[in-house]
């Protein structure tokens, strides 16, 4: 996903998935003059489909190219750097890490809030994945972008069958609390985004039937965060991959809801563009 700041001339790159490619084409077609490419680059995490993109991006491979890659470390004796240089090995890809031409600098992220010059502002959550993945909220003149992918709700982890032998009433009820605790504080997290890009893999029958656990959200997971936390329009992102376009035009009938309302709702669509 890319973030342009116009005023700023700033390029935020959010995740190097498949989709990738064709951005460092078009990138690569605007500076066909032989302007430097800049950009920074925020990892969600580095599953596979949100990095996958990375060795198929052109910009990368010029010189004059800059930039920062910004990203969570799940273990710290195993940078980021060396997690995303592992793609660009003659085991899987004909050219290496360390023949790369343009300059790339790596940044660990942690939860926090960080100062990304010229009045532009970043808060990190960490959210609800199997591999820890960080939520980013930009802001930059009262207009705020956020992004919660990949994640799903918080759950009571404690057993909460009373028939079973493991259960403590105490331990449920304090599971029970954590879990709405954690899951208000996305939600505060993303509060009165003016644009929220939230993790929707599944309908909510899916999710409950054998997606638990996944690290995924349902749509009405979503919409509800969206609505309660006064989001003033919200993308529904991170597709199942069996979801066709006519199932997503089925949904859509379903939830979408265009401007006017409180919360507009949209399903995300490559080469679509959201102005703030
Ligand atoms: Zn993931
Ligand atoms: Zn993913």
């Amino acid at each position: 996903m890319e973030l342009y700041i116009e005023q700023l001339d700033r390029l935020i790159i959010i995740d190097a998935g498949s989709g990738i490619r064709e951005l460092g084409d078009h990138m690569m077609a605007q500076h066909a003059d032989g302007t430097p490419i800049k950009a920074e680059i925020f990892l969600t995490h580095t599953h596979w489909d949100h990095i996958m993109g990375f060795p198929f991006f052109a910009p990368i491979y010029l010189p004059s190219s800059q930039f920062t890659i910004y990203g969570p470390v799940t273990y710290e004796e195993e940078p980021l750097k060396e997690v995303l240089s592992g793609q660009w090995t003659y085991r899987y890809f004909p050219v290496r890490h360390e023949d790369l031409s343009s300059k790339v600098n790596y940044v660990n992220l942690k939860e926090g809030r960080y100062d990304l010059g010229d009045g532009l502002a970043l808060q990190t959550k960490y959210l609800n994945h199997p591999l820890l993945c960080l939520g980013y909220r930009y802001e930059f003149m009262g207009k705020v972008f956020c992004t919660a992918y990949d994640t799903e709700p918080f759950r009571n982890l404690f057993c909460t069958d009373p028939t079973d032998p493991g259960y403590d009433a105490a331990t449920a009820a304090e599971g029970e609390a954590a879990a709405v605790e954690a899951n208000h504080r996305i939600g505060q997290f993303v509060e009165g985004a003016d644009l929220l890009v939230f993790d929707t893999q599944y309908t909510r029958q899916e999710y409950f039937q054998s997606r638990i656990g996944w690290g995924h959200s349902y749509i009405d997971h979503a919409i509800g965060i969206g609505q309660k936390y006064h989001v003033k329009r919200l993308a529904l992102f991170h597709h199942d991959i069996q979801r066709t376009d006519d199932q997503l035009d089925a949904l859509c009938q379903q939830y979408c809801v265009s401007k006017g309302e409180d919360t507009e709702i949209f399903f995300a669509r490559e080469g679509m563009e959201v102005n703030l």
